[in-house]
């Protein structure tokens, strides 16, 4: 029973959080892949520091910059500069960075924030941003000590807290180990365990070819849960999914050029898939397993860092 109760305590905070994070502050603040209701916007705004100990503008205006300058020197957390276990470090660094880059109004950070009309410099004062950590550990403190329950408190910080475990995942093994769906100009990976433990966000290669799509999900046997999410929470009126941008459910026939006639012979299978595709992924990043391109790949990040 006191397992059962330590589970539930543990899953309430993470969905919690995971809903703050990966379909509020991603999808939907930092993409626009879900358009949240007014009512949820203000919820995320006033109330998504004290879920996730994250500013929602400072973590949005990171999250871009980590597109724009994906796995090349200025990318925030890339495993490719600080190796798979300096991640960890890198993306706290790169937080606090963002949030002085902003109060200080350097452009650098303010021109990823488009969008993001609602200022949050208050929160990104020193004494104010470590609360959202004080007040969980009182509490986690105050169950362990009231009620004799270490596992229970346990359970409750860190299902809560665990961002930079999450994001530590994500952007260390979605940037290194796991297959690719897409060719993208980074080293986007689909990581299948992370995709599961963190709502679908292992997904990172089918996320950067598709990054305004709400589904993270390409093959059948992939799952996002943060999908998931979003469709619940659109039948609650809580959020509008972005229909037209979803990521398309067969690869892009458009993809397949006259140029690689060897290519077509080489994959009968595939090429069935893409004459199954429809008009919208028709323009959508070429397959991987067709399109290998190293050569664009190195000009594309040269183009991008200079
Ligand atoms: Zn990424
Ligand atoms: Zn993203």
């Amino acid at each position: 029973m006191y397992l059962l109760l330590c589970l539930s305590v543990f899953a309430v905070g993470y969905l919690a959080n995971m809903v703050m994070i990966t379909v509020c502050y991603h999808r939907g603040l930092a993409h626009g892949a879900v358009k949240l209701s007014p009512l949820t916007r203000k919820l995320v705004i006033h109330l998504g520091l004290w879920i996730t100990g994250l500013t929602p503008k400072a973590w949005a205006v990171m999250h871009r910059r980590h597109h724009e300058y994906s796995d090349t020197p200025k990318d925030p957390h890339s495993p490719s500069n600080v190796g798979l276990w300096g991640v960890m470090a890198a993306q706290a660094v790169s937080y606090y960075r963002t949030m002085e880059g902003l109060d200080a109004k350097d452009p650098e950070f303010t021109r990823f924030a488009h969008g993001l009309d609602f200022d949050h410099t208050w929160a990104h004062n020193r004494v104010v941003r470590t609360l959202p950590y004080v007040l969980h550990t009182a509490i986690a403190v105050g169950i362990f000590v009231g009620f004799d329950a270490f596992w229970l408190g346990l359970a409750y910080f860190v299902g809560l807290m665990s961002h930079p475990i999450q994001g530590f995942l994500v952007n260390s093994l979605g940037h290194s180990v796991g297959g690719r769906n897409f060719e993208t100009t980074d080293d986007s990976t689909n990581n299948a365990v992370v995709g599961l433990v963190v709502f679908g966000e292992g997904y990172q290669n089918n996320h950067h070819a598709y990054p305004r799509s709400a589904k993270f999900s390409f093959r059948p046997w992939e799952f996002d849960a943060g999908f998931v999410a979003c469709v619940v929470m659109e039948a609650f009126g809580l959020l509008r999914i972005d229909y037209p941008q979803l990521i398309p459910d067969r690869l892009p026939v458009a993809s397949l050029t006259p140029e690689q006639p060897a290519v077509r012979d080489l994959e009968p299978v595939l090429v069935q898939e893409f004459v199954a595709a429809d008009s919208q992924g028709a323009q959508g990043p070429r397959p991987a397993q067709l399109a290998p391109m190293p050569a664009e790949k190195v000009a594309a990040v040269s183009r991008r860092v200079n």
